[in-house]
């Protein structure tokens, strides 16, 4: 095992995180042996700077790996033989879904069906190729087993929600069927995976939104509620989806006073401003919103925390949300931290935006800009109609607040895609100009 070349193997995978960063080494911290030529590794990348990160790997041993995946799935090859990443390989996966179905305790790892459940652990498997940060197993068309990549000490907000979500019977989740947690030697939490009903004949908000809107843009004679791909009935569900969500959220977990947000704010806009240039015009007004949001507590919950049109799926039932792992660009801790649903409220209207505008990326069409804007505001509309019939609370009604955190992502995505993708960055500029002039859907 600590001869196996870790440190060649984890810069190649999709999955590392520290490719901004000098790679020293990597080496394993932890090793627990499982039943089948299987163990469970925690990986310590060291860098450079001193910093490290820990990364989990289910590491198998002369696997028979199907010929297209053998290759992708190798790690490297020491005394004991071939060591491929397990999840490549279908019997494998298959042995880790038998280990949660029965309940299994290996050296303080620990597999757990929820209450009730059988895992369909005869079911086909195949590794699915949808993600960035974290691998899934898809079992036939009944469950996907999530692995978390990067692991980190404490409670990950994903299995806590969907866990809370489903002994609740919320319906706007994929069902969580179980789960693999352990603890550091000195005792601290670590959630490991989990396993939610798969579900199938889904499509993804985004891909929606994004066809939608193309098709408005090639009918040029007719308006977004004339056209065949018109989006509005679905926003108004899913608006209706995520009030449900935060209302199961709020009726188990409770709802506080917090503080007002506007100085994280701020301290956000400070931060941003020092590495976006384009943002210092603005930012004199874009600190006029925020203030304007007041200082008065707000209500604040859990919440979903990272919610935007790529993290919701429409089965032929219901909007189903998924990856409740909070922002990821915030502290762990951090992501656990009630916040007002308008937080949420603000990501969906603010990804319906990038719905429309990013097919207007290569083109300065007045026209063309201006049915962009007809699709969102009708579809945001829709979208807080719906969210306003099943929470009794409509978020317009608070609109110095909900303008607040809609800027406030929308500064986040300018530091974002000044950093990753500046051909997006207009994106949210064209946004925040929006949003400070006050020509938005909250002011109308
Ligand atoms: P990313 O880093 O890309 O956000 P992630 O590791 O956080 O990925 P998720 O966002 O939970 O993982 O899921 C990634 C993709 O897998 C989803 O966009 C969706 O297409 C698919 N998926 C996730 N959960 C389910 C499910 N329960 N049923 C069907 N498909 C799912
Ligand atoms: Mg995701």
């Amino acid at each position: 095992m600590t001869s196996l070349p870790f440190t060649e193997w984890l810069p190649h995978q999709r999955w590392y995180a520290g490719r901004t960063r000098a790679l020293t080494h990597v080496e394993p911290a932890a090793v627990t042996h499982l039943p089948d030529n299987l163990d469970h590794v925690l990986l310590d990348a060291h860098y450079a700077d001193g910093g490290t990160e820990r990364y989990q790997v289910f590491v198998g041993w002369n696997l028979n790996i199907a010929a297209e995946l053998s290759a992708a799935a190798l790690i490297g090859a020491d005394g004991d033989g071939a060591a491929s990443d397990a999840l490549y390989d279908e019997h494998s996966a298959q042995r880790l879904l038998a280990l949660i179905d029965t309940g299994a305790v290996v050296d303080g790892v620990r597999f757990s069906p929820e209450p009730g459940v059988a895992l369909p652990v005869d079911a086909p498997a195949r590794i699915s190729g949808a993600e960035q940060s974290n691998t899934s197993v898809v079992f036939d068309t009944s469950a996907i087993l999530k692995v978390f990549r990067r692991i980190h000490a404490g409670i990950n907000a994903d299995l806590e929600l969907n866990r809370v979500l489903a002994r609740a019977g919320c319906p706007n989740v994929a069902r969580l069927l179980g789960a693999v947690e352990s603890e550091t030697p000195d005792g601290e939490h670590l959630d490991l995976a989990m396993v939610t009903e798969y579900a199938q004949n889904s499509a993804e908000g985004w891909a929606m939104a994004a066809t939608s809107a193309r098709d408005l843009f090639a009918e040029h004679d007719l308006n977004p509620d004339e056209v065949g791909g018109d989006l509005a009935a679905e926003s108004a569900r899913l608006g209706e989806a995520v009030a449900q969500v935060h209302r199961t959220l709020a009726a188990e977990l409770g709802t506080q006073t917090a503080a007002a947000p506007v100085a994280a704010m701020l301290g956000r806009l400070d931060a941003a401003v020092a590495t976006v240039p384009e943002l210092a015009e603005a930012s004199d007004g874009i600190a006029a919103v925020f203030r304007a949001a007041g200082d008065e507590p707000i209500q604040s919950q859990r919440i979903h925390g990272d919610l935007h049109l790529g993290q919701v799926l429409r089965t032929p039932e219901a909007w189903l949300l998924i990856d409740f792992e909070g922002e990821p660009g915030a502290p762990f801790e951090d992501r656990r931290k009630p916040d007002s649903v308008l937080r949420d409220v603000a990501g969906m209207l603010r990804s319906y935006e990038y719905a429309a505008y990013q097919l207007l990326l290569d083109q300065d069409d007045a026209d063309l800009a201006r049915r962009a804007r007809q699709w969102a505001e009708r579809n945001r509309d829709a979208f807080c109609e719906g969210y306003a019939a099943a929470a009794g609370y409509d978020p317009r009604k608070d609109p110095a607040l909900l303008r607040a955190y809609e800027l406030d992502k929308a500064v986040y995505e300018a530091t974002y895609e000044a950093r990753y993708r500046p051909g997006w960055l207009r994106i949210p500029l064209q946004s925040i100009e929006r949003i400070v002039n006050g020509s938005d859907l909250t002011t109308r």
